[in-house]
């Protein structure tokens, strides 16, 4: 239950040595469709996305291309900004950890910790992995490699600051547990529950300069610098004022219902070290935390060199924006693992915008014209009419509140089509002219209910259902046109 009427909505901040792809486009789109629903209904909301800067992977990356890291950065974020224009995306903030203001709280908020006494120096020797930018543990190895990297890590010895989590994981589990913060999907926090019975042991947070230099120096210690993860998840309370501007950060912070929004691959650092560090620190927790599951194309793991990822941009020039997010976000259920079939996405477009969604607004478009029916005032749908409907509406709103964005949109679907089998069942145009009444009654609630369809869905497909929106408010019924068929 969200019980305040403010809300701050959180994607994961996008790592800039990748490239956008429909993986952050999804997460990214569902955390939108979100804000514009809790907008609708009157709640204040804050949308919080950006980019996770900084890390040796991308001072390499940098170095190979002749560049500052900083230009690197620059020039991909603007990749990710782009990509959320492209697909109609309205952010309220879109934070970098390159920027200053990042910069600053990260300092403060490892400081904050060390005030409370959850962190000492210890010296550490293991396997390290470049590409994870951490030490490994056993059960992430098989043959001597990186179970993520397929790559031999470094033995590596060096002094680091470590976070005690292990004094805070009662607690975590405790608040997990009861709900405080809540884990959805249930397969979601079982997976999470069930980390606790491994022996967590605490990490560090930083490491020594010379290995990873492009990142942010510890305050204390100019000889370290803060680990990347640390870095990257005090985003989403740097971005809102922390440690910069108090009474904006309590604005959006503790007097807000706080959704963070993230896949399953970053579960463990967002379920139990995000929580345990704030604990810690003496700060309020997130309310919740969704999962969406992970994604296979065309039943493979999206992977660059299998060539199957799918750019978001491409989508877009081809189905234009508001297609391309109903697309997207229609594949598979919100928190499932999903595959997605590219070959279909014409076929879906064909069948359930332009023959389904479309094809109800130009058939009722085409008989308020027919019929030259006024609009003003909008006049309500019978009791008899509506009741057949509130079970769909009923479930949208649920399904909406509880973050179901598939089984929203689905029933959205399913009120189309029963709409449409109502002008069948009616069939207006066989009425004798002189039962004008009767006429204007079908008319009316045909009105009424497309008028409903357009509130569900506008979340989900914004520009096209506002120019119908406007269309309904200024009595506008000439031909639309809203999803040509897209023809082979
Ligand atoms: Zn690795």
């Amino acid at each position: 239950m969200i019980n305040k009427n403010r809300i701050l909505i959180t994607t994961p901040i996008y790592y800039v040595n990748d490239k956008p792809h429909i993986g952050h486009a999804y997460t990214t789109l569902a955390a939108d469709v979100l804000a514009r629903f809790f907008r609708t209904q009157g709640k204040e909301v804050f949308f919080l996305t950006g980019t996770d800067e900084h890390g040796s992977k991308i001072a390499e990356s940098a170095e190979k291309m002749g560049k500052s890291p900083k230009q690197l950065c620059n020039e991909n974020s603007q990749l990710y900004k782009e990509a959320w224009r492209n697909l109609n995306v309205k952010y309220d903030y879109f934070t970098r950890t390159t920027d200053k203001k990042h910069e600053k709280a990260v300092k403060k908020f490892v400081e904050q910790l060390k005030e409370k006494g959850a962190i000492y120096e210890r010296n550490y020797e293991g396997l390290y992995c470049i590409g994870c930018e951490k030490f490994l543990i056993s059960q992430e190895l098989i043959n001597g490699l990186c179970l993520y990297h397929k790559a031999k890590p470094q033995k590596i010895s060096e002094k680091n600051y470590f976070f005690q989590l292990k004094n805070y994981l009662k607690k975590v589990e405790k608040a997990i547990i009861n709900n405080k913060l809540e884990i959805q999907p249930f397969s979601a926090k079982q997976e999470v529950l069930g980390l606790f019975k491994q022996n967590l042991d605490d990490f560090s947070i930083s490491r020594q300069k010379e290995r990873v230099k492009w990142g942010i120096e510890v305050s204390f210690d100019n000889e370290q610098t803060i680990y990347v993860w640390i870095d990257a998840l005090v985003n989403y309370i740097s971005a809102i004022g922390y440690g910069n501007n108090i009474k904006e950060f309590k604005k959006w912070w503790d007097d807000s219902y706080v959704i963070h929004l993230l896949g399953r691959d970053i579960l463990k650092f967002h379920a139990i070290y995000w929580p345990a560090m704030l604990i810690a620190g003496g700060i309020k927790l997130p309310d919740r935390e969704f999962i969406h599951g992970f994604f296979t194309i065309n039943n493979q793991k999206m992977s660059k060199t299998l060539g199957n990822v799918i750019d978001p941009n491409k989508l877009v020039d081809k189905f234009g924006a508001d297609a391309a997010r109903y697309l997207l976000l229609s594949q598979f259920p919100f928190g499932s693992d999903g595959n997605i079939q590219e070959a279909k996405f014409e076929e879906q477009y064909n069948s359930n915008l332009a023959n389904g969604l479309g094809n109800l607004i130009e058939r009722t478009f085409a008989l308020l014209r027919k019929y030259n029916y006024k609009a003003h005032p909008l006049k309500s749908a019978t009791k008899e009419f509506e009741n057949n409907f509130k079970k769909h509406e009923e479930e949208y709103y649920y399904c909406m509140n509880n973050l179901d964005l598939f089984k929203a949109l689905e029933n959205a679907f399913s009120l189309t089509r029963e709409i449409d089998k109502y002008i069948n069942k009616k069939k207006p145009w066989s009425i004798p002219l002189d039962k004008s009444k009767e006429i204007n009654t079908i008319l009316t609630n045909l009105l009424s209910g497309l008028s409903k369809i357009v509130v569900f869905l506008e979340p989900f497909i914004p520009s096209k259902l506002d120019l119908v929106k406007k269309r309904i408010n200024e009595g506008d019924f000439s031909k639309i046109n809203l999803f040509p068929r897209i023809v082979k």
